[in-house]
């Protein structure tokens, strides 16, 4: 029975294992469609940004309760997954909680801790249930909060409720087994939360305690093993991608918008500079301006994408989507990856006849953005929606023209007065020759 037991444990590792593969080749796949961006510059910097950021949590501190709940649900997917290694070498070598008798009493504490922050994730996340399906959190939806990420934010959180649940429901069925003498059930002292629930179990005969303590074993480490391939298709991919988005981020000042390096040497060609030749800055179609689609942003921008947990703190923060017009951040975010993924996963690519900027993203959407920045400082991942955003609307200008007349009016007079208005530059303190008068 036992070694029937190990293969299926097995073949379920290695299927999980091999799907996961797949899905990380697929995400990477994505990423490297994007244009090169160098971001290997001052790693004690992004270190420190990732520690804080990605390990800290420090920005999901602004508002405390969400903060601390928050927390125990990561604290508590990092710390659980520890009992995890006990799960799969028992699996594989077909024993039972191997690690008990070499812990004794440390092992009894450590299990205590790990139900204490399983008692937390579960509570956790009933509470997010409630925000998002009764107080209804207005940041929860959106527009762009269609049928399947409204779907997934759920699942992922019964998911959840139902393996911290496992976890407790195993240990005590566990429990009243070592209490009956049943053979291979190796004490464990007695576990503090799932105590609790031991009289759930108290009269139930020894062989049907055993179906209970496996099923919920199983139902444990395949939920595991089917979460981490879950989340590769979710919107809790950033788990893991939090880390080097944060590694990855921008560190110069929110504020700096570069200047197009194609543009640059143009102007400097004309005043006689040497030229630049900045890979990184480089379009992806020759001659192109900004970004029609996914291939000609960066590859950090695509990360971003990936990396986005669709919280909806950036649109909550958004000017322009408070003030009722079309754009979201997050919803740029969600629809680059959309495009991202689609075209990973065709086989035409991007020839597919469709764009990120028309197909996904509409003109309207990136005209309303006031480039306010909001959005990037919201983030609790530190993605940066207005570079996408900023490209766009680069192309839309540059290679189309298509921008409002009010704007185009805007871009001559820089362009010949040097100032938005149109005044010729010596006209501009015209108004103050009444004052020398005076
Ligand atoms: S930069 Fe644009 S998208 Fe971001 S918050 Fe400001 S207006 Fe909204
Ligand atoms: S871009 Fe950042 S703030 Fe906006 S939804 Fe995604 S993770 Fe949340």
């Amino acid at each position: 029975m036992h070694i029937i037991q190990q293969l299926i444990f097995i073949l379920v590792l290695a299927s999980a294992t091999y799907l996961l593969f797949k899905r990380i080749q697929f995400i990477r796949k994505g990423i490297k469609l994007g244009k090169p961006l160098s971001r290997s510059d001052n790693p004690s910097a992004r270190w420190r940004s990732m520690a804080l950021v990605a390990f800290g949590q420090k920005k999901m501190f602004k508002k405390p309760l969400p903060a601390l709940l928050h927390l125990f649900v990561y604290v508590g997917f990092l710390v659980i997954n520890i009992e995890v290694l006990e799960f799969i070498i028992d699996g594989i070598a077909g024993t039972h909680r191997i690690f008990a008798p070499f812990l004794g009493g440390t092992y009894t504490i450590l299990l205590s801790f790990f139900e204490f922050l399983a008692v937390a994730v579960f509570v956790a996340c009933a509470v997010f249930l409630i925000r998002r399906n009764i107080v209804k959190v207005a940041r929860f939806h959106k527009p762009e909060m269609t049928a399947w990420p409204t779907l997934d934010a759920n699942l992922i959180l019964v998911f959840e409720i139902l393996l911290t649940s496992a976890i407790l429901l195993m240990n005590a069925s566990d429990q009243v087994l070592q209490a009956k003498g049943a053979e291979h059930y190796t004490p464990t002292g007695q576990l503090f939360f799932s105590s609790f629930l031991i009289p759930l179990f108290q009269n139930s005969e020894v062989s049907t305690l055993i179906i209970l303590e496996r099923f919920f074993w199983w139902f444990h480490i395949i939920g595991i093993l089917g979460f981490a391939v879950y989340v590769t298709y979710s919107k809790h991919l950033h788990i893991f991608m939090a880390f080097p988005n944060t590694y990855f981020a921008n560190l110069k000042p929110m504020g700096q918008i570069d200047n197009m390096y194609n543009v640059t040497n143009e102007v400097k060609l004309m005043l006689g500079l040497p030229s630049e030749t900045d890979v990184s800055e480089s379009p992806a179609e020759v001659g192109r301006f900004g970004a029609k689609d996914v291939n000609d942003l960066t590859w950090k921008s695509l990360m971003d994408s990936f990396t986005c947990t669709e919280c909806g703190r950036c649109t909550a923060e958004c000017p322009a989507n408070q003030t009722g017009k079309k754009l979201s951040p997050r919803g740029i975010m969600m629809a680059t990856r959309d495009r991202v993924e689609e075209v990973a996963k065709s086989e035409k690519g991007l020839e597919d006849g469709k764009s990120l900027l028309g197909d996904y993203i509409s003109k309207e959407e990136i005209n309303a953005c006031t480039s306010c920045n909001a959005c990037v400082e919201a983030c609790p991942v530190l993605i940066d929606p207005l570079s996408i955003i900023l490209e766009l609307r680069r192309y839309v200008s540059m290679e189309e023209s298509g921008s409002p007349a009010a704007w185009n009016a805007m871009f001559q007079n820089i362009e010949t007065n040097f100032a938005p208005w149109k005044f010729a530059p010596t006209d501009r303190f015209n108004w103050a020759d009444d004052l020398k008068e005076v």
